[in-house]
C-alpha cells in the first residue's frame, strides 16, 4: 500500500503537462512504435534544459508504467523520466502516448563505438584526462572495463527491481553528460515480471542482432498473463526458475565483444559473428579455436586484450555469452568479477 499512497502523493504534487507545453525540435529517432524528438518547454516548474519527447502508439502505456517504476525504484539506471500522458486526438484512434525525459546528451554508446577513435573518445568523459598510460591495450582495456561496469550497474538496478529490458544494445545506451555515466533508455520492450506487466513475450519487438538464443524470456510452458495479484505472489519463483535477467546479460556480452573486436561493430560484422557462433553451438571457446589460427591483427588484438591479467576478461565474457541462460552470470555477480579490480586499489579509487 505504501507504494500506492506514495505514487498518489507524488502524482498530486507533480508538474503535469499537455501537448501545448512543448516546442518540438529536431527528430532524434524513429522506430516501428514511435517517433522521438528533442523538445523544450517554457512551462513554469519544468526541468531546466532540453527534453526528449517520444510519441508512442499502443505500447506507450507500458513504457510510461515502466519509466515511473524505474524512477521510484532505480532512478540512476535509466534516463530521467519527467512525465507521461495520453494525448487524445481525432486523427489517431485511441490517441498517442507522450513520454518526456530530460535530454541526457547527444551520444549513445553506438555513436561512440562507430567512431574510429573508440574507446578513446569515451575516456575523457568517464575517466578524466591524464591517465598516464600510452595508447595501447592496457589503456583500452581500462576504458572498456569502465563502460561495461557502468552498464552492468545500471542493469543490476533494473533486474533487482524485477524488470528485464529485452532490448539492450548500444543504440539504447545513452551517455548522460550530467552524471558522466552511461544510462539505459527505451523501456518499450521491457517486461516487469513481479507485477506481470507486459508479461506476454513480444518477441517481434526484439532486435535479432543482440537477442539471446532462447528468444523468449520465460519458458513457453509458463502460464500466460496471470492477473496482477497472482503474478506478484508467483513471479519470484518464476524468476528463479527461468532467470529472465540472463537474457539481457547475453546482450551485454555481445556489446562487450563488439567493444573488444572492431570488426564486430558493423551490422554485417555482428550478423556474421552471430552465424559463426551459432555454428559453434554458442560456445565462445569453440568460436575462438576456429577463428584464432587464421585471425588478422584486429581479432588478435582483441584476444590479447581479453587475455590480460591471466585471461580474466576472457573468463568474464565467456560467462555472459552462453547458450543456456542458467549458465550465464547475473549482473550482480558480474560486477563482483575480478575483471573489475584487476587494476588494484589505484583503479578502484579512480573509477568509482
Ligand atoms: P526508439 O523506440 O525509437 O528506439 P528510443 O527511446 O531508443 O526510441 O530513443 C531513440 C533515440 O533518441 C535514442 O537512440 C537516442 O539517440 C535518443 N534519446 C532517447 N532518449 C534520450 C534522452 N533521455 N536523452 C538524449 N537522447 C535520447
Ligand atoms: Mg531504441
Amino acid at each position: 500500500w505504501d507504494m500506492f499512497v506514495l505514487a498518489f502523493i507524488e502524482r498530486a504534487f507533480q508538474q503535469s503537462y499537455r501537448k501545448d507545453d512543448f516546442v518540438i525540435g529536431k527528430k532524434l529517432g524513429e522506430g516501428a512504435f514511435g517517433v522521438v524528438y528533442k523538445v523544450s518547454s517554457a512551462k513554469k516548474g519544468s526541468p531546466k534544459g532540453d527534453l526528449v519527447l517520444k510519441k508512442a502508439t499502443e505500447y506507450g502505456a507500458v513504457e510510461i508504467w515502466m519509466n515511473e517504476r524505474v524512477r521510484r525504484a532505480c532512478a540512476n539506471s535509466c534516463a530521467d523520466f519527467v512525465y507521461g500522458f495520453l494525448e487524445r486526438s481525432s486523427k489517431t484512434k485511441g490517441g498517442e502516448y507522450w513520454l518526456i525525459w530530460r535530454f541526457e546528451g547527444e551520444d549513445t554508446l553506438s555513436d561512440f563505438m562507430l567512431s574510429k577513435e573508440f574507446p578513446y573518445n569515451v575516456e575523457a568523459k568517464i575517466l578524466g584526462e591524464g591517465q598516464g598510460l600510452e595508447k595501447g591495450l592496457e589503456r583500452e582495456n581500462r576504458i572498456i572495463q569502465t563502460i561495461i561496469r557502468q552498464l552492468l550497474f545500471a542493469l543490476d538496478g533494473l533486474h533487482s527491481t524485477g524488470i528485464v529490458h529485452r532490448d539492450i544494445k548500444p543504440q539504447n545506451i545513452i551517455f548522460s553528460e550530467g552524471s558522466r555515466t552511461f544510462k539505459i533508455i527505451d523501456l518499450g520492450a521491457a517486461a516487469d515480471l513481479r507485477v506481470g506487466i507486459n508479461y506476454i513475450p513480444k518477441e517481434f519487438l526484439l532486435d535479432p542482432r543482440y537477442t539471446a538464443p532462447e528468444q523468449y524470456i520465460m519458458s513457453t510452458q509458463t502460464p500466460s498473463a496471470p492477473s496482477a495479484p497472482v503474478a506478484t505472489a508467483l513471479s519470484p519463483v518464476l524468476w528463479q526458475m527461468n532467470l529472465p535477467d540472463r537474457f539481457d546479460i547475453y546482450s551485454v556480452g555481445l556489446i562487450f565483444l563488439q567493444m573488444v573486436f572492431p570488426s564486430l561493430r558493423t551490422d554485417n560484422g555482428l550478423i556474421q559473428f552471430n552465424r559463426q557462433l551459432k555454428r559453434c553451438n554458442y560456445d565462445l571457446d569453440t568460436w575462438r579455436s576456429t577463428v584464432e589460427p587464421r585471425a588478422g591483427p584486429d581479432l588478435r588484438k582483441g584476444f590479447e586484450l581479453l587475455d590480460l591479467d591471466g585471461g580474466i576478461g576472457w573468463e568474464l565474457i565467456t560467462s555472459m555469452v552462453r547458450f543456456k541462460a542458467r549458465q550465464r552470470t547475473s549482473a550482480k555477480a558480474a560486477l563482483a568479477h575480478p575483471y573489475f579490480n584487476s587494476e588494484g586499489l589505484l583503479g578502484l579509487s579512480f573509477m568509482q
